[in-house]
């Protein structure tokens, strides 16, 4: 069952793309279409295009597109039926009350009611006398009970099946809670046990933008190991694009955010008024966790622990978190091993010098290479002259000239000399872009002859055109759908993929609904609807003549020209990677 298709145009006709999309990033108008920065993948300069026209976008960096249901599904992570949801909301309609398919959004909605009442149970057990050392642990820490209250904090006892009890109670299944990775099931000796995954643990429940509990960790209050349980990836939770406390800091306001390490940390910070901490969970950051808080921040303030750990993470984050262009800065912590400790032992004010006195990126690297060498030995001097040289290389002019002049004057050497080293460094680090550069282009072509949803195109590469150009052309003109339809069918066409689409194609242009993107964004997963919506695009750069259509489906009916990739119409250089791949 599916969602009625008038229902959707409909939709389609009432909402705004533009203002859809322009309430998650910022678009400029550029003639017919709005650009901006991909919230899909890291870029710098804009190459996500935004069509009000076709009620479409497309982002040429790196393929993603679709129709506004689409956008919404990826950017919010629902599923088809939520995505509709949602869009009918801002657009002020009702969803139609007959017939659609909806298991997998009530599933979500079980599991997210099941966090909810278990994060709802281990806050009643954090609270119960018979639990003290729970609550004296956290006491101990520090927090006060507001603060308990505000994060929800709770206690997972001591005990096998008390959670799976109390929700079964609550009409919940054990598939369920398995689902949601509350409990585990064992197969043993032909018996299957459920039991609680979390046990004898201080609980922190991860909530997300919309006040939803997606997920938990779980930590052990001495010394056992493991130190920490996390919920593992769900129906409602992906731990890559996990970010704790983003729903209380987005709140905060100016636009800064304050990356630290742990739970304890984040909710230390705001226990003391920095309410912007956030951590990101998981071993790795990564970067759909950088492309999130780079929708609610300007500037990341990373404040990693003191030890050798917390500097490998740092340089990762920073790695990471320079390609979203957010202004990035190092807090260098003095005092304590993390912001949790410095706090309590030295107050919050002392946590505001640190974050006031945080260095810039560049004089963070430069600090780093510094500490790795004895600079009293002419020896270690050179060296480091060397990595601050390739550092600086990175660097515009007046930054360049601050550093060199510095350096100059502490280890007195000639800030000419220095500036030379960097020309130097600069030349290399050019060199090192220019390849990077080239092999992103042939990693392009080689791409577009690929498509990850069409595994057969670059095989059947003159069939798949043949066939894009005819959805592209009927999309564009069902006119010629209409004159040409007693001469091609969906079965003609030689690759599955293409196939399907022409199926949705017919479909709609034979129930007479106007065919554009929401035509297929039913039947097509959101990577899907990629590679739907670069055919469709495709129409711009297409003669849109009947003679066309005519071509291609002569194309398509010679068998024997098929199955060989035409060499006729590429570029020279699309040819040379197929001819190197065969
Ligand atoms: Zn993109």
């Amino acid at each position: 069952m599916r969602i009625n298709e008038r229902f959707i145009q409909e939709l389609q006709e009432k909402v705004d793309i533009e203002s859809v999309i322009s309430s998650s990033i910022t678009l400029k108008r550029r003639g017919k279409t709005l650009v901006g920065l991909c919230p899909f993948h890291n870029e710098k300069t804009p190459s996500f295009t935004v069509y009000p026209e076709s009620n479409s976008f497309y982002c040429f960096g790196c393929g993603a597109g679709g129709d506004v249901i689409t956008f919404v599904r990826r950017m919010e992570n629902l599923d088809y039926i939520e995505a509709v949801k949602s869009v009918a909301q801002m657009a002020g309609m009702s969803m139609p009350e007959d017939g659609y398919d909806d298991t997998l959004s009530k599933q979500r909605m079980k599991l997210l009611s099941a966090n909810r009442e278990a994060a709802r149970f281990y806050h009643e057990c954090l609270m119960d006398p018979k639990n003290r050392a729970a609550l004296d642990y956290f006491l101990n820490r520090g927090l006060s009970i507001n603060t308990i209250r505000r994060f929800g904090l709770g206690y997972a006892p001591n005990d096998w099946r008390e959670l799976i009890n109390h929700l079964k109670s609550k009409g919940f299944t054990e598939h369920e809670l398995v689902l949601a990775n509350l409990a585990r099931r064992s197969d043993k000796d032909g018996r299957t046990n459920f039991y609680d995954n979390f046990r004898n643990r201080v609980m922190f429940p991860i909530i997300d933008l919309r006040g939803n509990v997606i997920a938990f960790g779980g930590r052990v209050m001495d010394d056992s190991k493991p130190k920490y349980i996390n919920t593992s990836d769900t129906l409602v939770y992906k731990k890559s694009n996990g970010v704790f406390g983003l729903n209380l800091a987005k709140n905060a306001n100016d636009n800064k955010l304050i990356l630290v390490e742990g739970y304890m940390d984040v909710i230390a910070l705001h226990q003391a008024g920095f309410t912007n901490a956030i951590a990101c969970l998981g071993t790795a950051f990564t970067n759909e966790q950088a492309n999130l808080l780079s929708r609610y921040a300007d500037e990341v303030i990373i404040c990693y622990d003191n030890d050798g750990a917390g500097r490998t993470a740092t340089a990762r984050a920073l790695g990471v978190l320079n390609k979203t262009g957010l202004k990035l800065r190092v807090v260098q912590m003095t005092g304590g091993k993390d912001a949790d400790e410095i706090i309590r032992t030295h107050g919050k004010e002392r946590f505001a010098d640190l974050l006031k006195g945080a260095a810039s990126t560049t004089e963070y690297k430069l600090l780093e290479e510094r500490a790795k060498r004895d600079l009293s030995t002419d020896d270690g001097k050179v060296e480091f002259l060397i990595a601050a040289a390739q550092v600086l290389a990175s660097c515009g002019t007046i930054e360049r000239d601050i550093y060199s002049t510095r350096l100059s004057n502490e280890l007195g050497v000639s800030a000419d000399s220095i500036k030379a080293q960097i020309k130097s460094a600069e030349g290399k680090l050019r060199r090192l872009e220019e390849s990077r550069k080239h092999k992103e282009e042939m990693a392009a072509i080689e791409k577009s002859f690929e498509d990850k949803n069409n595994p057969e195109r670059a095989a059947n590469l003159k069939a798949a055109r043949a066939e894009e150009t005819l959805i592209a052309s009927f999309m564009r003109n069902p006119d010629f759908y209409n004159k040409l339809k007693e001469r091609i069918s969906p079965e003609d066409f030689v690759t599955a993929f293409n196939r399907r689409i022409m199926q949705s194609l017919v479909k709609a242009l034979e129930n007479g609904i106007e065919p554009n993107l929401s035509a297929f964004s039913a039947d097509f997963t959101p990577e899907e609807m990629d590679s739907v919506t670069r055919i469709f695009h495709l129409s711009s750069t297409l003669g849109n003549t009947l003679r066309e259509c005519e071509d291609c489906i002569e194309v398509l009916k010679d068998k024997s020209s098929q199955k060989i990739t035409d060499t006729s119409s590429m570029s020279d250089e699309e040819f040379l990677k197929l001819f190197k791949k065969k």
